[in-house]
């Protein structure tokens, strides 16, 4: 390799200014015996899907998919009861809330958030040469600030995030009616929390709904997500996407688990429920404050995180911490799992607060 090629100078002068400020995504994570840091399904893969996976045939990968994985996309209308040309799948729903904001927000465009939400949220609209306007707002405040942000994009997560939060519904009605430019309803864990935005794309045209195969049904590692909005702007998304984005393997696997494989998942999130609860109720036992949550985690302000995760993670049990969130401080964020992992969570969370 020539001096050129590993000249770090080089490629800060070579690559876009707005990327300087941004690193690659590294949630630092130590591999742990139990993990509870990322929200997927603790349960593991359905099992229809799984063995779509095992039983491949040699077109599934020797051939390209289809382009725009239109009979998957069927398949989710059906799921999400709409028209199927209000459907687009994606590499997970990461590459289609990149894809919407690319679409809808020209460089210099503002993109409209509460704070805290998903991190991503700000990577995406930064490679995108979006700006950001943050509202440190919870539970319904901050809509005006949210609306006159001026914003081509608004990001709304429900259930939110990290807090686990669900916006209520006549507020995302009113932030959508009143939206200058397009608004996207991040339902990453609608599963869990039993309400949607569904129903809003009978009346709004400048709505997009997010939502992902990764968390519910277990698939994060086949990357598959899609999202639903009015025909012309799931054109819009498709055009920034560009082709090919879900693969054959992954494009079989979730047609089956869609088809084959719901009671399963209900049951596992009827799990998710009850245990959340549970979890709740013994968190707050411990003297902790959980945040209500409609999501399959709990986001537990604790003094100080990265000393309590350090210490989980010791005694094997990895969750998720956050560090000075907005109006929460420290905090850890614990995905809910079948009930022993939470229980060992429980005493490994209790011993390292002492
Ligand atoms: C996990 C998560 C996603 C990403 O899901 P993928 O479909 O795996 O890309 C999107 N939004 C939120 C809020 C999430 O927590």
């Amino acid at each position: 390799m020539t001096a050129a090629n590993t000249n770090p100078r080089a490629s800060l002068e070579l690559g876009r200014a707005s990327f300087r400020g941004l690193s690659a995504y590294d949630p630092d994570i130590q591999p742990c015996r139990i993990d509870l840091s990322d929200n997927t399904n603790l349960w593991g893969a359905p099992p229809v899907a799984r063995s779509a996976v095992e039983f491949a045939d040699s077109p599934t990968l020797t051939r390209y998919p289809a382009p725009y994985s239109r009979e998957l996309t069927r398949v989710l209308a059906g799921y999400l009861g709409v028209d199927p040309n209000m459907v687009i799948a994606g590499c997970g729903s990461d590459d289609l809330l990149d894809s919407a904001i690319r679409a809808f927000g020209e460089p210099g465009d503002n993109l409209a958030q509460f704070d805290p939400t998903f991190g991503m949220i700000r990577v995406f609209a930064t490679v995108n040469g979006l700006s950001v306007t943050a509202v440190p707002a919870r539970n319904g405040e901050g809509v005006d600030a949210l609306l006159g942000a001026d914003a081509r994009v608004i990001y709304l997560c429900s259930p939110n995030n990290p807090t686990g939060e669900v916006l209520d519904a006549g507020l995302i009605e009113s932030i959508v009616r009143l939206a200058r430019g397009l608004v996207i309803v991040d339902e990453a864990y609608a599963e869990f929390a039993g309400v949607s935005s569904v129903g809003l794309l009978a009346r709004h045209e400048n709505l997009l709904i997010t939502r992902t195969m990764s968390k519910a049904f277990g698939l994060a590692g086949l990357r598959v997500g899609y999202a639903a909005g009015s025909p012309a702007i799931v054109r819009e998304v498709e055009k920034s996407r560009g082709p090919y984005k879900v693969t054959s393997l992954a494009e079989r696997a979730a047609i089956a688990a869609i088809e084959h494989d719901r009671v399963w998942v209900d049951e596992k999130v009827a799990e998710v429920r009850t245990n959340r609860a549970r979890f709740t109720e013994r968190l707050r036992r411990l003297g902790l404050e959980p945040i209500e949550s409609g999501a399959n985690f709990i986001l537990v302000p604790v003094v100080d995180s990265r000393h309590a995760g350090a210490r989980m993670a010791r005694a094997g049990v990895a969750v998720r911490q956050l560090e000075n969130l907005t109006g929460i401080g420290d905090a850890l964020r614990i995905s809910i799992g079948p009930w022993p992992m939470m229980e060992e969570c429980l005493a490994v969370l209790e011993a390292a607060l002492q």
